[in-house]
């Protein structure tokens, strides 16, 4: 283990139930009426909800979705031919599951990707400051395979998208795959037991497999604001950094204001860097994210050198295991009431975020800077961030916090943003406002078995086999979607699912079959399973709207991750591998004609 990897938790939701409340109890209901009080506050100001934001980015907002890195579209032939699996998407969820294909013998593997490059989030994402808060030595998948050790303990976005291309390249998938291409429609061919599959190119392709690893984060959205269309300046999205304006080292923004909309994880790692450059820089926050301490270091050599093959699976196995309880902490824990357990988890959580408030004043030099810094809403309502540089850069006079206390921008005219009726003049407006999030992990039409297509059939909640498969879409592969489990360092979950897939598909090859669907039955038990497993609190809803809970909108239980452990969702899917039989009908090449 690198030096002092112990500082900062690898899983922050895991809160120390055993430790004592170092305040009275008044002390922690007090806090807890305030973080009511300010997603209240939060809520008011948006009751459309989820509504609030576009991803239409088409007319007079499709430059918002023009891709500043690729070139511009050539023409090619339509493509019409046959491969064994076909991935949509060509990010992480398509490169380790493509490497498990080829570790089985799979040839004709074919990524079809919207971007001009494999990389998903790390090819869209090149703001400045962009990095992964997960440890490098966890996050980047396949390590031990690519003989690779990560350069930092925090990887920068260059290195972690060179990786994703290294593996394109190792596994041979550059040669089948098809670029600024988006799939349109799937479609199941019951007489030929094939999925034929469409796209914006106007290719008519065939795959026998289909996975789709389109992300969950992948549609930047807009904050629908009144005016925005009639900013006179330069604007783009956080996903779509125009460095031909902003020039690599941001020299260009050295004579300009500059205004940042939204104070989420991307906006936090862009920051620091446009505030050192920029000649003012606005921020403009809604709701301030967590802020906590990065430990950052360029891997040591020497520690990098007695690294022993398999490490990483090592390091994985190892995160994976529930932590052992010690004989006399576990009967604490069984004496506890239900009540007793989530309070003294949320005291924790409140103790957590306190020390987050202690830093920012030590830091922000500004009182009233600081005070609008502080987040006032449990740990993991929002994704927590960690940086060093973002609260400092609150002290230079270039750099202003324009704080809209849950407000949010709602106008934007020709000059600049509006907020209580001051105009902050602005000759450059960046959106850090996000991503839909993808709750079904589908985003283009598909229709299984009768043509029915996949939204439709869960119109009353979503209803898969470990959020993967789903009955009526035989040799359909879901990854990244809910009904899976949540893991802090995502490429945990991807991981799993990837050698799930891989090892579903080598079934069907070993044995002959051609076609597998998850039955209704095994469907069924994994919905309850989700639902069992849902929690009994009312966190979500108590969290300040955010994506994490939909903007505070009201979900089924069965729309959302399985809450049960993630060694139990390992555990569930070796046992459907293990019940091939049970779980899944299958078609042969003779019955399928
Ligand atoms: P987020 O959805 O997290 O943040 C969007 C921001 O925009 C929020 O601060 C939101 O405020 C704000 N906002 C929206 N509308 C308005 C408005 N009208 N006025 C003012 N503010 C507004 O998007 P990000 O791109 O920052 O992050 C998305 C996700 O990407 C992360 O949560 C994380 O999962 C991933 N990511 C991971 C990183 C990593 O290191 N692992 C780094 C960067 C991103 P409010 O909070 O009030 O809604």
């Amino acid at each position: 283990m690198a030096k002092s990897e112990k500082e900062q938790p690898q899983n922050p939701m895991a809160f120390d139930i055993d430790r004592k409340a170092r305040k009275p109890q008044e002390y922690y209901e007090r806090i807890k009426e305030k973080f009511a009080d300010e997603r209240d506050i939060r809520l008011a100001f948006r009751p459309e909800g989820t509504d609030q934001f576009t991803t239409d980015l088409t007319g007079d907002l499709a430059k918002y979705a023009i891709d500043p890195n690729a070139e511009e579209l050539k023409p090619r032939e339509k493509l019409t031919d046959t491969v064994e699996c076909l991935f949509i998407g060509g990010g992480f969820s398509a490169l380790l599951t493509s490497a498990r294909l080829r570790e089985i013998g799979v040839e004709s593997i074919r990524i079809v990707e919207r971007g001009a490059d494999v990389g998903g989030t790390w090819y869209w994402n090149r703001y400045p400051g962009v990095a992964c808060d997960v440890v490098a030595y966890d996050y980047l998948p396949l390590l031990d395979e690519m003989n690779y050790v990560p350069s930092r303990h925090y990887a920068k976005g260059d290195e972690i998208y060179g990786h994703c291309q290294s593996i394109a390249r190792k596994y041979d998938l550059y040669e089948l795959a098809v670029f600024q291409t988006t799939v349109t429609s799937t479609l199941w061919d019951e007489d030929e037991q094939m999925w034929n599959i469409f796209t914006d190119r106007g290719d008519q392709m065939k795959a026998r497999f289909v996975i789709c690893a389109n992300g969950t984060l992948s549609k930047p959205k807009l904050s629908k604001i009144q005016g925005m269309k009639s900013f006179a300046g330069h604007s783009f999205h956080t996903s779509r950094w125009d460095y031909d304006f902003t020039k690599p080292d941001l020299s260009g923004l050295a004579d300009k204001t500059v205004g940042i909309i939204g104070t989420g994880a991307s906006a936090v790692q862009s920051i620091p860097k446009l505030g050192a450059v920029a000649k003012e820089l606005y921020v403009f926050q809604r709701t301030p994210s967590s802020i906590d301490i990065k430990n950052d270091w360029p891997t040591d050599p020497e520690w990098a050198k007695k690294l022993q093959p398999g490490w990483q699976a090592i390091r994985r196995a190892r995160a994976m295991a529930e932590p052992e309880l010690s004989a006399a902490k576990q009967a604490k824990r069984d004496a506890m009431t239900q009540e007793e357990k989530v309070q003294r988890q949320e005291n924790a959580n409140i103790d957590a975020m306190m020390r987050i408030h202690k830093r920012i004043d030590e830091i922000v030099e500004d009182p009233e800077t600081a005070e609008s810094l502080k987040p006032w809403y449990m740990l993991m309502c929002k994704r927590p961030c960690f940086d060093n540089d973002y609260l400092p850069i609150f002290n230079r006079d270039s750099v202003h916090l324009v704080d809209t206390k849950g407000k949010g921008i709602k106008e934007i005219r020709e000059a600049g943003a509006v907020f209580e009726d001051e105009v902050y003049p602005l000759d450059v407006l960046i959106y850090a406002t996000g991503f839909e999030v993808q709750k079904t992990g589908i985003y283009n039409e598909i229709r299984g078995v009768n043509g029915v297509e996949i939204n439709e059939k869960y119109k009353d909640g979503i209803r898969t086999v470990l959020g993967i498969h789903s009955h009526g879409y035989p040799n359909l592969f879901i990854m990244g979607g809910y009904q899976a489990t949540f893991r802090f360092n995502l490429t945990d979950v991807l991981q799993s699912q990837g050698d799930h897939i891989a090892a579903c598909i080598d079934y069907a090859r070993r044995n002959g079959h051609h076609a597998m669907d998850a039955t209704y039955e095994a469907e069924e038990h994994w919905v309850q399973e989700v639902i069992a497993n849902r929690g009994k609190t009312t966190r979500a809803a108590d969290c300040t709207p955010g994506y994490y809970n939909f903007e505070g909108q009201h979900q089924r239980r069965q729309d959302g991750n399985f809450n049960g452990s993630y060694p139990s969702y390992i555990a569930h899917a070796k046992d459907v591998l293990a019940n091939m039989k049970e779980n899944f009908e299958f078609t042969n090449p003779a019955a399928s004609g």
